[in-house]
Formats: C-alpha cells, structure tokens, sequence
C-alpha cells in the first residue's frame, strides 16, 4: 500500500480517467460510473462509504487512492451576502447570492503569471497550479454547495495558463455522470491567451469573456504586459472567425479607470474594433486598495465615479455596443473583482 501522501486523489477524476483505472487494478466494466455517482452525486467522503463497489474493489482503491476533497479553512462574510473561502492548499474563492441566482467565482491557480497592473493576485506572484480535483472543490465542499447555479472562472489565477486542468473540470461540471451543468451556466475568463482561446473554443461550449480594459494598445499595454506577447487585434480575430452558436456568449471585461479609458474617443474605437462580433461589454468598478497602483507615467489608476461609469455605458449604447455594469459584491472583505489573494483571512 502506498504511503498516505502519496496516494492520488480519486476526486476531480472524470469518466475515462476513472475507465483507465478500472482497467490498470481490473475492476468490473462498470465501476467507473459508480464512483463518479458516489463522487459527484452522492457526495461521499470515503471510499469506503462507496457501498455498491466489492470489498475488494474499495481495498484497491484505497491502496492507490484517497478522497481529496477538504472543507474551507477560513470564511469572510461582506454585509452584501457575498462570502469569501479559503481553501488548502491557499485557494480562494467567491460565493456570490443574488435573488434566485447564487455564482460561484472558481480559482485555477494560486497566485498568477500575468502581472496586471490593478490586480492583487497578480501582485502576489505564481505560487502554482491546480489539479482539476482543486479547483471542483471549490465547489464540493462550498457549504453553500446546493444553491449554486451558475459559475465564473474568475478567481485567482489566469485559467487558460492551466488548460488541462480547466478543461477537465468543466467536464466534471457538465457531464451527466457528473455534476450535469449546462455550459451555459459557466464562464471562462481570459486575459487573451491566444493558443489557450483557440482551444478553449474549439473544446468546450462554455461562454468566453476577455479581460479588455482598453481598445489602444499602448493603453492596454500599461495596464496588461499580455498585450506584448498576444495583441487583442489578433485575440479578436480568432472570435471574429469562429462560428458561436446563439446560446454561447462572448463578453469583454472593461475596468473603467477615472480619466483614462472611457472617452469619446474609446468609445469609437470600441466600436470600430468589436464590429462583426456579437457580443456586450461588462464595465466594471475598479477596486482600489491600500497605496494607489501607478501607471509607468507615475499616474495613479483610480476608479471612475458612477456618473462617469453610466456616461461611458451610455455612449456604448448609442454605438450599439450592449453595455452592461457589473455589480460590486464583497468589496468590504476584499473579495470583488481583482482583490483575491491570500493576504488576509479570517477563521471559520
Ligand atoms: S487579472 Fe487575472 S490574469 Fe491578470 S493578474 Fe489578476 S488573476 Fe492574473
């Protein structure tokens, strides 16, 4: 038997991974839907709870095996309902009610590649990536795990620098051995990584949306070193050419900064560069804390005021460009949009 910590998780698994296993220890044929009902259905703790495998079946897996899923550590609550989680090894995540709707704000990596400009967890660096199994725990042990009813990849972490994974966790999510989601329910957010969006469309239906910020690409620069290494010009014209079909979204995140990115002039230029893709802008509020972060001018990147914000949306409109705002949830406990990271924590 292998040592404890050595053992693989057997949670995060999906069908054909668990058809490998099936087939290495010589289970029977239909073993591997068993354990993913008792998995992802019955939501068991222990392999041996797992009653319809044989005895001998469950001494197996358990000889290679152990469970993975591990309740949150820590719990922050904002006076809004939105609750921040952590959980091992250092993963955040943001569980955000809303009326009859509650979405579960998924992390992919600890710490981030990315180095944009006005976001905490990029500040905090790359710490590592997360297994398929870590990333589903999230929403496994989330207590409030059965009112959830959509999900953003979102959290910390740049989710297509961790494909496989994603992927695979999205296929948990969606299959009907497993959680059964629609993929309409899931969004993967992306800064533009070019080769990961090509096959995040081509291998998944879930809905995209891009981490735009500004439609110039010295702007866009200052604010997101991708710009560098994948021009959005180049991102848009891989969704310009892929064929989506209605019920598959694509959405453009837009952080509006106080006298840097919502004039006239990005409004045309907006216009100009989304033509010929069906699609709506989320604008939504910068959340500034601590020491204001500087742009290389030594100018400091502040919010835009909601009169600002609304005369922005206002004008996109006009131009057709469906504009939305997102809401500000968990500002007070730091779990708002670009504020994840394991800085500060409360227990449980
Ligand atoms: S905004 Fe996203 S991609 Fe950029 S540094 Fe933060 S977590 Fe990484």
């Amino acid at each position: 038997m292998k040592e404890p910590q050595t053992k693989e998780p057997l949670f995060g698994k999906t069908l054909s991974q668990m058809e490998a296993i099936r087939d290495r220890l010589r289970l029977p044929p239909y073993t591997p839907k068993q354990i993913a009902r008792w998995l992802y259905r019955a939501h068991v703790r222990e392999i041996q709870a797992m009653t319809d495998l044989s005895k001998e079946a469950r001494r197996l897996l358990e000889e290679e095996y152990v469970m993975g899923t591990n309740p949150p550590t820590h719990v922050s609550e904002s006076s809004d309902g939105t609750k921040k989680y952590l959980f091992p090894p250092g993963v955040e995540s943001a569980y955000i009610p809303d009326k009859d709707r509650a979405t579960l704000c998924l992390s992919t990596q600890i710490g981030c590649k990315m180095g944009c400009r006005f976001c905490w967890t990029g500040k905090q660096g790359f710490q590592g990536n997360l297994s398929p199994g870590e990333i589903l725990n999230q929403y496994e042990s989330l207590p409030e795990r059965d009112r959830i009813t959509n999900f953003v990849y979102m959290g910390m972490g740049e989710p297509l620098d961790n494909l496989d994974s994603v992927l695979d966790s999205i296929t948990v999510l969606t299959s009907d051995w497993g959680y059964g989601f629609s993929p309409t329910r899931i969004t993967v957010s992306t800064v533009g990584l070019l080769p990961g969006i090509e096959r995040f469309l081509r291998e998944s239906t879930c809905h995209l949306a891009v981490s735009l910020h500004s439609p110039f690409d010295e702007e866009r620069s200052l604010l997101m070193p991708i710009q560098a290494r994948y021009p959005v010009k180049e991102v848009l014209e891989v969704i310009r050419s892929f064929d989506f079909p209605r019920q598959r979204r694509v959405s453009f995140e837009y952080i509006v900064f106080e006298g840097f990115n919502h004039s006239l002039q990005h409004v045309k230029e907006l216009a100009r560069l989304l033509q010929g893709i069906r699609c709506r802008i989320n604008l939504i509020r910068f959340h500034a804390a601590g020491e204001p972060e500087r742009l290389p001018d030594g100018k400091p990147l502040k919010p835009a005021t909601e009169e600002q914000i609304l005369q922005f949306q206002e004008l996109l409109n006009k131009k057709g460009i469906r504009t939305t705002i997102r809401k500000s949830r968990g500002q007070d406990i730091e779990a708002a949009c670009g504020q994840l990271s394991t800085r500060k924590r409360q227990e449980l």
